[in-house]
């Protein structure tokens, strides 16, 4: 086991110093090294070192023992909870729960975790498609910067609870009947924190927290689609002293393009084209998220056919390439013909049938139209 240090040369103060100056050098030491406020790693241990000397140089009895004896008179007098027990700790929280259990810290009794806050973004069909960085309004709540958090008025601090003595905690025993019964309330002096402020900071009225409007940019990455949850982790409502904040939740909306639907990450859109064009084939030029493209539509092309152009898609998400976009081809019926335009098709549809407007077939047609006009001529004259 390693050698314990000196407690006046922890606490840094000579042989014979006030009860005062321990109390002064304390709480400096205890505020640098709060595991609430210091995050080093040592830091809880540092906190624990100069919360011992603390305890008992702060107590007569246990620093006339430790004087005379040294910590040999400490440890072979006291348990580790003993020497932390009745020690007053100041504006510090429950010393003594904090390093021997009781679960207040983090526990349902402990400060409340800041909540949780959700967003929903909107962004375009090409911000989903390449990512974007947006910087949003976020209203939460924060630590109070004029009294660091801890709801005291600058210069003062929070008090331990008299009536709980600092755990939040009221144990209440009853005997009924021969038994006792051992209930644990919250208690109604501090409301479970363990501290009162005797004058509250002006700014948050001892709340130690205050409302404000954060501005936060959010990197939406490529791929993004619409339902898509970003996590931003701490950035919800701040907690209580000593909890940590909530997170925020960004829920992802993507509207709706003139052009292109999404499926996965394949782009769909439609195109229309000339029957001339499906059946005689083209070159034409497509839209896609890239720019134009051309794309080749063979002859004999049917109408609601699907072409792929490869890679035109969307970026997958945390993934290596993109998907395709699939266009459908529609083919437009024309609707206004000139005369011309009427005659060469009704010669292409002769054609179709191999035969041709001027000829015999056509003659043959007539006659039969006159035959039928005779037929029932006759029948109406018989
Ligand atoms: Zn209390
Ligand atoms: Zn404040």
């Amino acid at each position: 086991m390693a050698t314990k240090r000196d407690y006046y040369e922890i606490l840094g103060l000579p042989k014979d110093a006030s009860v005062e100056d321990i109390k002064k050098k304390y709480r400096k030491l205890a505020l640098q090294y709060h595991p609430d406020r210091n995050k080093d790693p040592g830091a809880e241990e540092k906190f624990k070192e100069i919360s011992e000397a603390y305890a008992v140089l702060s107590d007569t009895e246990k620093r006339a023992q430790y004087d005379r004896f040294g910590h040999a008179g400490i440890d072979n007098q006291y348990s580790a909870e003993d020497i932390f027990r009745g020690a007053d700790f100041g504006g510090f929280g429950d010393i003594f729960e904090m390093f021997f259990g009781g679960g207040r810290r983090g526990g349902p009794m402990g400060p409340r975790r800041g909540s949780d806050l959700q967003y929903d973004l909107y962004i375009t069909f090409e911000e989903a498609a390449f990512g974007v960085r947006k910087d949003i309004d976020i209203p939460r709540t924060e630590r109070c910067s004029t009294c660091s958090g801890t709801g005291a008025k600058p210069g003062t601090s929070p008090k331990r609870c008299p009536t709980c003595g600092g755990t939040g905690q009221v144990r209440t025993t009853r005997s009924t009947l021969g038994m006792q019964f051992i209930s644990t309330t919250t208690c109604s002096t501090c409301h479970g924190r363990g501290q009162i402020i005797e004058s509250p900071c002006s700014v948050c009225g001892g709340a130690g927290r205050v409302r404000n409007k954060r501005t936060i940019t959010v990197n939406v990455p490529a791929g993004a689609d619409s339902g898509m949850t970003l996590r931003l982790s701490g950035e919800g409502d701040s907690g209580e002293p000593g909890a940590p904040s909530g997170d925020l939740y960004i829920i992802i909306h993507v509207m709706e393009h003139k052009k292109f639907k999404r499926v996965d990450y394949d782009v769909i859109s439609e195109l229309p084209i000339t029957f001339t064009q499906a059946a005689l084939g083209a070159d034409v030029m497509v839209d896609t998220l890239y720019g134009k493209v051309k794309m080749n539509i063979p002859a004999g092309t049917q109408t609601h056919s699907v072409f792929r152009l490869r890679d035109k898609g969307i970026q997958r998400l945390h993934g290596h390439g993109k998907g395709d976009q699939l266009v459908r081809v529609m083919i437009k019926t024309p609707t206004k013909l000139n005369q011309e335009q009427k005659e060469l098709l009704r010669q292409f549809e002769y054609l179709s049938k191999g035969k041709t407007p001027e000829g015999e077939e056509k003659s043959k047609a007539e006659k039969h139209k006159k035959g039928i006009f005779e037929k029932v001529k006759d029948a109406f004259e018989s």
